[in-house]
């Protein structure tokens, strides 16, 4: 029921991450993340995990969801194990809003070598594309320095 409460009306991401939207299957799923495969995948292998309660982007993130973010990354690791059998390099990580389909935090997990065009190759540059362990390193930082 919490995570009903939480979700952001219209948004496309509650109404999967609550279970109201049949045509996505779930690759993982439990209270507080879930994960299913991208329907427009960059790479051989590429995978979204999302929060339940609806988070804007990682802009939004304080020291508080430091935990969520280790679990998204500990279900990112360990899905990604299970998927590369080819042990292929690996990339996890979020878009910034602007260049997101949906402003709801999801974690980008991928398999290099990327397969789409040259423009959206861009968006997996450092420039753009933020490590999900930068992320985690540059919330605990901002943490010690209040
Ligand atoms: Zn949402």
């Amino acid at each position: 029921m919490d995570t009903i409460q939480k979700s952001f009306l219209g948004c496309p991401y509650c109404n999967i991450a609550s279970g109201k939207e049949n045509d996505t299957v779930f690759i993982y799923d439990d209270a507080q993340v879930c994960a299913f495969q991208d329907p427009n995948p960059d790479s051989e292998t590429h995978f979204l995990v999302l929060s339940k309660v609806h988070i804007h982007d990682y802009n939004s993130l304080t020291e508080k969801d430091i935990a969520l973010l280790e679990h998204m990354q500990a279900i990112g690791n360990k899905l990604l194990d299970q998927a590369n059998q080819k042990k292929l390099p690996t990339k996890m990580g979020f878009l910034p809003t602007s260049f997101s389909r949906v402003n709801h935090l999801h974690m980008q997990c991928l398999t290099l070598p990327l397969k789409c065009n040259w423009m959206r190759k861009l968006l997996y540059t450092p420039f753009i594309f933020f490590d999900s362990h930068d992320l985690v390193e540059e919330l605990k930082e901002s943490c010690y320095n209040l």
